[in-house]
């Protein structure tokens, strides 16, 4: 594994980019696009202003040390890209079967099973089943995917039974888990930590070895599936929200109840010090899958929150910026939607320890329709594989020119 070197630091477990990977993209955005692009969607605010100079014709990037990318803008729009996934709108009009020839990749967030308590996504009430969103999101995914095939998608899984895909573990990460916390000047770092509880467990070589594991290696070895052996059209990361439940043992309810999607977006400047994230950030922009994102995310918001009721989550911090017209979509930089370089659409939806949510889960997979707070719902995973099916089916529909989807009209 590679340590960061202070002049050129990387994200935990990341290699050095190879900067010469964007040499495909030569000339193909124009001047105005990425302008755009960077500005409004991933380094809002001038956030990437120290690494890259926008001149009339190019764009120059700081790469590694003092070595700086030279980027030719395109005179006209509309130049090909060379990529893995399709544009929906190069495929024939298909009003019964929308997703004929589209490959979705299910991403079901979290690993669940007996990891979902290290991976900090676990709580029980009383001696009710424990709540686990590794495994309600698997529930979800394996809802939608007859949906969708329905609709005439091939549908793969990132991944598709609980735990992990990647084949590291905790105690294979502890070096580079003291090197993490040095890094973030912990002081002093300690061995291990006495449960989830634990005022300093943050501190701790085994936690940060269990945080680098479950989130970290298990995205890059699910990256790695997405981009070199499924490359698909379209990722759909299923997850689950919570809001702060406080002691596992004695987890707290709560009224709110909410949804969003995120599109990746929003670096920070202190991100963007990390060589990785600054040539993954470009990588993204310069696939111009935005717009697709942003069209997918808005449609299946339209549908979601027709279907769950929801409304929408707005985050109060810098670390995510509100896109489109729907209220429910914001960019943000997460791993998953950063690594994987097809389109991706990443849903949040409902608030796991709300209380309607909480009797939903506990009346499990029911046929057909029960009341819940005076309002009818199907259980919990149709509902939300309901919606997403249904926001996919309405955003290919319209893409491919067939009969007008239902979307953004009534905002
Ligand atoms: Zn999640």
């Amino acid at each position: 594994m590679l340590t960061p070197s202070l002049a050129d630091p990387l994200t935990p477990l990341s290699s050095p980019p190879d900067w010469d990977e964007l040499q495909k993209f030569q000339g193909t955005i124009t001047h105005d696009q990425f302008l755009h692009l960077l500005n409004d969607v991933y380094a809002v605010g001038g956030a990437a202003q120290k690494w890259i100079t926008v001149e009339a014709n190019c764009a120059e990037i700081q790469t590694s040390g003092k070595n700086r990318f030279k980027l030719k803008f395109a005179k006209v729009a509309g130049r090909p890209i060379s990529k893995y996934w399709h544009d929906p709108k190069t495929l024939p009009p298909n009003n019964d079967q929308p997703l004929a020839g589209v490959t979705i990749a299910l991403d079901p967030g979290h690993l669940g099973g007996s990891w979902a308590k290290m991976e900090e996504r676990w709580f029980q009430i009383g001696n009710a089943e424990p709540v686990t969103e590794g495994d309600l999101t698997l529930k979800t995914a394996k809802s939608l995917a007859p949906r969708l095939q329905e609709l005439g998608a091939n549908v793969v899984f990132v991944h598709s039974k609980p735990g992990p895909v990647t084949s590291l573990r905790p105690e294979d990460l502890r070096s580079e888990a003291r090197a993490s916390l040095k890094s973030r000047d912990v002081h002093p770092i300690l061995q291990t930590y006495k449960g989830p509880a634990d005022l300093e467990k943050e501190h701790s070589i085994t936690w940060e070895a269990e945080r680098l594991f479950y989130r970290v290696a298990e995205i890059h070895e699910r990256a790695r599936r997405v981009n070199h052996t499924l490359k698909p059209d379209l990722t759909i990361c299923l997850h689950f929200n919570a809001e702060p439940w406080g002691d596992p043992v004695n987890p707290t309810l709560t009224d709110i109840d909410h949804l969003h999607l995120i599109v990746n977006g929003a670096y920070a400047e202190s991100e963007l010090t990390y060589a990785d994230v600054r040539y993954q950030m470009l990588r993204k922009l310069l696939s111009q899958s935005f717009d697709e994102e942003l069209g997918i995310a808005e449609s299946v918001a339209h549908s979601l929150s027709e279907t769950t009721k929801l409304l929408a989550y707005h985050y109060k911090g810098d670390n995510a910026h509100p896109v489109g017209t729907s209220g429910y979509v914001w960019v943000r930089n997460l791993l998953a939607n950063r690594l994987y370089h097809c389109p991706v659409a990443y849903v949040e939806c409902y608030v796991m320890n709300s209380r309607e949510f909480f009797d939903r889960f506990q009346a499990g997979e029911y046929e057909g329709l029960r009341e819940f707070n005076g309002v009818m719902h199907k259980n919990i995973y149709a509902e939300y594989a309901d919606g997403v099916a249904q926001g996919l089916a309405d955003y290919f529909r319209a893409a491919r020119g067939g009969g007008k989807a239902e979307v953004t009209s009534d905002w």
